[in-house]
């Protein structure tokens, strides 16, 4: 048996663990194993950005490139303090499951730079889009690693990274980087899509218990892009939002909130705005509160990590629809599938977003855009297929969905890279 790999970052080791685990369980060979738990390519880059005061700043950025067994790598780009190449690797890991699952024809990729976006001006921001740009284009490509917006990032760096490595090569790629805004190569509908789809994730887990959507309480930690669309969506269908936040408040009312008002108040705020911000009938508690509310589903889609050792213990939730990229740890895990908690995983809970951007690369590769019609009913259709195979796979085996998920994820992959042999 080959060493299997550990690592000192929480992310990177739940990562390796879930696969190694699910690995092992379908008999995948040992050389197989090797070669899916390491990352082809693991880039580290600095970015010199002169500030505006005139000082110059070194960030670090990096891409990983987890996998191309089944086609280009995909995955966001994140502007993270804390953000450290382990965390990338992870996050790619991810990225070549959700993407299998979602039977589209990616690998997985992931990177960002760690810097605080917040306490940085436009300009700044674009000088430093751009030098990590130019200094990741090499491996960037329509057809051999595609990026897309992730946490505190979205069209306007899409745009940046875009118009620099556009430039580099002396034409237009539209195709090279997803989740443009509409106005520049970007698709109708990718904006909304990673919301719809964890909505829809919801939607889906209620018809199979046979629960009225209308009778079904949600509490949404983040109003971010995925969480804000989740409730939009949620609410629509006719289910109560109890409670939602952002990283400064839980905004709570058992009568349920009114979501518009909620995107009013609080989308597209700076921090000092949303300070002050209150919402008619909801009380206001701490940020975190959010995931101990009396409700019936809870939709994580801030970021990693929120539902652990200590926090698991205290949901009240029966259901759990993961609309960030791991906000449950694997102690969180046991714990909550110990008190009988139904987990739709996030790498099916959030694949809206990439399979959108799958819809925005095919688009641009043809130079013809579809309706939003077209766009929502294409998602639609593949995310609530997705759903029901994962759904009937755990059913028929009596296993978790996230145990499901890896298993008909990782066997694609390995498919590709028997047929591919070891030259990948
Ligand atoms: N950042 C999103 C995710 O984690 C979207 C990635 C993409 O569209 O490539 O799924």
């Amino acid at each position: 048996m080959n060493e299997r790999r550990k690592s000192e970052n929480v992310l990177l080791n739940t990562a390796l663990q879930d696969f190694y685990g699910a690995a092992e369980e379908m008999g995948l060979s040992e050389n197989q194993i090797a070669i899916l738990s390491n990352s082809e390519r693991r880039l580290e880059v600095s970015v010199p950005v002169e500030m505006d005061d005139g000082s110059l700043r070194v960030f670090k950025g990096y891409r990983v490139q987890h996998s191309t067994a089944l086609g280009p790598s995909k995955g966001g780009i994140r502007y993270a303090a804390d953000l450290n190449v382990d965390e990338c690797e992870a996050l790619a890991m991810l990225m070549t499951w959700k993407c299998s699952l979602a039977g589209i024809p990616y690998g997985g990729g992931k990177g960002g730079i760690a810097c605080n976006p917040f306490s940085m001006s436009k300009r700044e921001k674009e000088r430093m889009s751009r030098t990590f740009a130019a200094r990741i284009s090499p491996n960037i490509g329509r057809w051999s690693d595609v990026p897309a917006p992730d946490m505190n990032t979205g069209g306007q760096e899409m745009v940046w990274i875009m118009d620099t490595i556009s430039k580099m090569r002396g034409q237009i790629e539209p195709a090279q980087l997803t989740g443009k805004p509409i106005s520049y190569w970007g698709a109708r509908g990718r904006n909304e899509a990673s919301g719809l789809g964890a909505a829809t994730c919801g939607l889906e887990l209620m018809k199979a218990l046979g629960k009225d959507p209308a009778k079904m309480r949600v509490a949404i930690q983040g109003f971010g892009n995925v969480g804000s669309f989740t409730a939009k969506h949620l609410s629509s269908a006719g289910a109560t939002v109890v409670a939602i936040s952002d990283s400064l408040a839980t905004y709570y009312s058992p009568k349920g909130i009114d979501v518009n008002m909620a995107f009013e108040r609080l989308c597209g705020r700076s921090r000092k705005e949303r300070e002050g911000v209150t919402l008619d009938g909801c009380e206001k508690l701490g940020p975190s509160d959010v995931l101990f509310v009396d409700c019936d589903f809870l939709f994580p889609c801030a970021v990693q990590g929120v539902l652990n050792r200590d926090t698991a213990p205290k949901v009240k939730a029966k259901y759990i629809v993961e609309g960030a990229n791991g906000p449950i740890t694997p102690e969180g895990d046991a714990i909550l599938n110990d008190a009988g908690v139904l987990i739709v995983p996030d790498f099916l809970a959030n694949s809206g977003g990439v399979i959108s951007s799958y819809f925005e690369w095919a688009q641009n590769l043809q130079g013809f855009f579809w309706t939003e019609e077209e766009h929502n009913e294409r998602l639609l259709r593949l995310i609530r297929e997705n759903f029901k195979r994962v759904w009937d796979q755990s059913q028929a085996k009596k296993a978790t969905m996230r145990r499901a998920a890896y298993v008909a994820a990782i066997q694609r992959v390995a498919d590709a890279v028997e047929l591919r042999g070891n030259f990948l």
